[in-house]
């Protein structure tokens, strides 16, 4: 079976984790610095503070976007095509949850709905750069603007990066363009930690709010014998470690490689799978970069499709399901017709750096073969 996701560890992962597993030194420390060092550099932008998991990392940039507002009417706008933690961040966090529809051509959000349902009530916007194709951040600045002329205020946009390590946006990689990017270094994702994530910042004032905020307020910096820190604001367990800092250093190489050959895997998908009937690719705009976390295509008769590729040992799955219908945010429920017309036909092949040359190609004659 040619699976759907793969562990990328390299080589010299094991050896820097059990280092730091020895070493007597293994909450956050030194690694977690370097890391995030290294993280920043990568990124073009230095305003990173890790986190446990990308999951933590959105509850806590969802927190620093609503504080102040004690009211019970908060909304975020978000999208119902993700794994369920970009929305139960929003839940966790007491607000509550306004979809946005999908654009059926991306997969992302639709942003002329998102820009219809902005009110005075919006505490934050998250969008998903969803299989890791970049939302068109530019569009979307430009409808803050009128939101900010209408309303008198901005409402903070998260960037749930976690498919996206890689992508770029206008020759930026995501984490650049001046709002809140989260990033997940979870077991499958591109580049790994164990589990562990990252926010990254648009300013300094917000990188030293969350660096605080992410291990109970209290300043690690601070000279704790002489001046005892003060807790001016309280704050969360969500703090990363060394032992995981140091399995993140030892694969970001080793994620340069990755994301390239998911790229590879996917530009042949792209050019092989044109025109083949039944099947509807997903767009690729000039101007950005998908880092291809998956292939999600849309396909007539999905459920024949799965077993077709089942009977060649292709693993192929929708990976996420819409969340707008589960009952927990039944309360929530709106009329999205753009996901209406193509929840039922996604599917996403193998595209990862694990697919040979001989893998895609019998990939491509399967589905060339028709279903
Ligand atoms: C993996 C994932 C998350 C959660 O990341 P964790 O690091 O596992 O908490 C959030 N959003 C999306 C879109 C994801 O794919």
């Amino acid at each position: 079976m040619i699976p759907l996701f793969k562990v990328a560890m390299s080589e010299s992962a094991p050896g820097a984790v059990a280092e730091v597993v020895g070493s007597g030194q293994i909450g956050q420390g030194a690694k977690v610095a370097a890391f995030e060092q290294a993280l920043g550099d990568r990124i073009g932008n230095p305003r990173v503070a890790t986190v446990n998991s990308a999951t933590s990392g959105l509850h806590l940039a969802l927190h620093m976007a609503a504080t102040g507002h004690d009211d019970d009417e908060g909304e975020v706008l978000s999208t119902p095509l993700t794994m369920e933690a970009t929305n139960w961040a929003i839940l966790a966090n007491r607000l509550h949850i306004r979809w946005v529809d999908i654009d059926p051509a991306t997969l992302n959000v639709d942003l002329d709905d998102l820009a219809r349902k902005i009110s005075p009530r919006t505490r934050a916007i998250i969008v998903v750069h969803f299989a890791g194709y970049p939302v068109d951040l530019q569009r979307l600045s430009a409808i803050l603007d009128d939101a900010e002329a209408a309303f008198g205020f901005r409402p903070m946009v998260i960037e749930d990066c976690a498919h996206a390590w890689g992508a770029t946006y206008q020759g930026r990689r995501l984490g650049t363009h001046g709002n809140t990017a989260v990033f997940s270094f979870q077991a499958i994702k591109h580049l790994t930690c164990g589990d562990g994530g990252a926010l990254v910042l648009p300013d300094d004032a917000a990188h030293e709010r969350a660096t605080l905020l992410r291990w109970f307020g209290i300043s690690r910096s601070a000279d704790r014998l002489r001046n005892p820190p003060d807790v001016a604001e309280w704050g969360y367990k969500f703090h990363m470690t060394d032992i995981n800092a140091a399995m993140g250093l030892a694969n970001m190489a080793w994620a340069e490689e990755v994301v390239a050959r998911h790229q590879a895997n996917a530009a042949y998908y792209d050019r092989e799978l044109a025109g083949v009937p039944g099947l509807e690719p997903t767009e690729r705009a000039q101007d950005r970069q998908s880092s291809f976390w998956i292939y999600p295509i849309k396909v007539e008769d999905r459920a024949g499709f799965m077993k077709r590729m089942d009977e060649a040992q292709i693993m192929v799955s929708n990976v996420h399901e819409r969340n707008d219908t589960h009952t927990c945010v039944r309360r929530y429920a709106a009329l999205l017709p753009g996901l209406d017309r193509v929840a039922r036909r996604i599917v996403c092949l193998p595209v990862g750096w694990w697919v040979t040359e001989e893998q895609r190609a019998h990939i491509v004659e399967t589905v060339r073969r028709g279903w």
